[in-house]
């Protein structure tokens, strides 16, 4: 092995979306040690690919309107068993997507011209705490570095214990062209129900791009992944059914498959004096619906922001994660995968009995108490109630 030994201010293990995300919110924050802060950035993946999309829900223009594929004002939702599709009010939000390879070329450009920051393409191996520093082991060297920020999940693994829940969002999405124009592409659909229901939560979501193309994707939340064949048959069938599209009228131009682990177990922000955990590492996925980029994005901003305006509180005390919205997940969660009621109803509620826009502020850990205490009364309350004492039974024998 080649080793090299160079030290650094800061290290990025992980050139993800949180890396990359975190980076570009300290060069845009008002922190005038910014040109002399030495910084490197360890990925072994070139970033050539776009290996993902994001959707996600803004009000206003974003730090990054410029790369926003599509948006849509008007999103649509079925419960299960409605034949009526039900229009939710989401202003003033918009549902935005952005692809991940337009993101990576973005922030990409704008490293190009950061002489301050060095990007090498390696893997990393392990992290050590010292006195001063963090070392950065990875294939090919050792880098030490004053603050490391790591987005590997593997590395520093949540506190899960046996009373934990463990459900994983697992989808498999088509990016179709039918042969007629059969979308609208001003609306998209946020969840479509109308998919056989097994003792998981499954629906399937569509995200067009044009009159002919559009993204349709087939989402479940639970314990285990399905067969693969499972994935396409449930496409193929909601194609059909749903959107009128036989086989042979439409072709798939690119696929996407993704997990996303939703657990109540907690993360460590900070497992070593000089490492902060951010990303999905970080715990930053909500783990109630998987949503992470938009709170990548405020995790981001509120790091940078600790860096620019230098307060008493320390950058671990200013990440402690709010009770009330912890709570909020954790018994939603609990719900689901207790199936104390089944997770197509608690969507349905929540969407069909109060306004979008208060989900989305909900969802986003904006709503107040009094917003919280609304929606509560929208919901099954005996399964939620039983939830919370599940919840709750989970964290008192931690
Ligand atoms: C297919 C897919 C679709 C998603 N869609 C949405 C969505 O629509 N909306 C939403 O809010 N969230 C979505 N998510 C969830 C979440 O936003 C993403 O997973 C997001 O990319 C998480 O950012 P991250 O930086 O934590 O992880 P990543 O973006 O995965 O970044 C981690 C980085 O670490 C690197 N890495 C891994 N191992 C090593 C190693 N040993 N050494 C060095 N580097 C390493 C990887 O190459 C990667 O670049 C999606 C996730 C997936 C997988």
């Amino acid at each position: 092995m080649d080793k090299s030994s160079s030290a650094f201010d800061l290290v990025f293990a992980g050139a993800g979306c949180a890396g990359l995300s975190l980076l570009w919110h300290l060069g845009h924050a008002d922190w005038a040690e910014w040109p002399n802060q030495h910084i490197l950035l360890i990925d072994p993946a070139a970033k050539t690919q776009n290996d993902r999309t994001w959707c996600f829900w803004e009000a206003g223009a974003g730090p990054f309107e410029a790369i926003v594929h599509r948006q849509w004002s008007q999103l649509d939702f079925y419960g299960a068993h409605d034949s009526q599709l039900q229009a939710l009010d989401i202003a003033p939000y918009a549902y935005k997507m952005i692809r991940g390879l337009d993101f990576y070329r973005h922030i990409g450009a704008w490293l190009a011209t950061q002489p301050n920051v060095t990007l090498v393409q390696d893997e990393v191996l392990a992290i050590s705490d010292n006195t001063e520093t963090s070392v950065v082991v990875t294939r090919r060297g050792e880098y030490a570095g004053k603050l490391i920020f790591n987005s590997i999940p593997h590395l520093f693994e949540p506190l899960a214990k046996p009373q934990h829940i463990r459900l994983l969002q697992h989808f498999c999405g088509w990016f179709i062209r039918s042969q007629q124009p059969i979308f609208d592409p001003t609306r998209a659909t946020l969840m479509d129900f109308r998919v056989p229901q097994s003792t998981d939560t499954r629906f399937v979501y569509t995200m067009p791009f044009d009159a002919q193309r559009a993204l349709v994707e087939f989402t479940v939340f639970s314990r285990a992944l399905l067969p693969h064949a499972d994935y396409d048959a449930a496409l193929q069938a909601y194609l059909t059914t749903h959107l009128g599209l036989a086989d042979g009228t439409y072709a798939i131009e690119d696929t996407e498959f993704g997990v996303i682990p939703m657990t109540d177990a907690p993360f460590v922000r900070q497992p070593m004096p000089h490492v902060v955990n951010i990303g999905s590492a970080g715990g930053r996925t909500k783990a109630s619906t998987g949503y992470t980029f938009q709170r990548i994005q405020h995790d981001s901003q509120h790091i940078a922001a600790q860096f620019a305006k230098p307060t008493a509180q320390s950058l671990a005390q200013s990440l402690r994660e709010p009770m009330r919205a912890r709570a909020m997940d954790g018994i939603l969660l609990n719900v689901l995968d207790k199936q104390r009621y089944p997770g197509h109803r608690v969507f349905s509620d929540l969407f069909q009995r109060n306004p979008a826009s208060l989900i989305f502020k909900f969802l986003d850990e904006q709503s107040s108490l009094s917003d919280d205490l609304r929606i509560m009364t929208t919901v099954n309350l005996p399964a939620f109630i039983k939830g919370a004492v599940g919840w709750g039974a989970s964290v008192l024998r931690l």
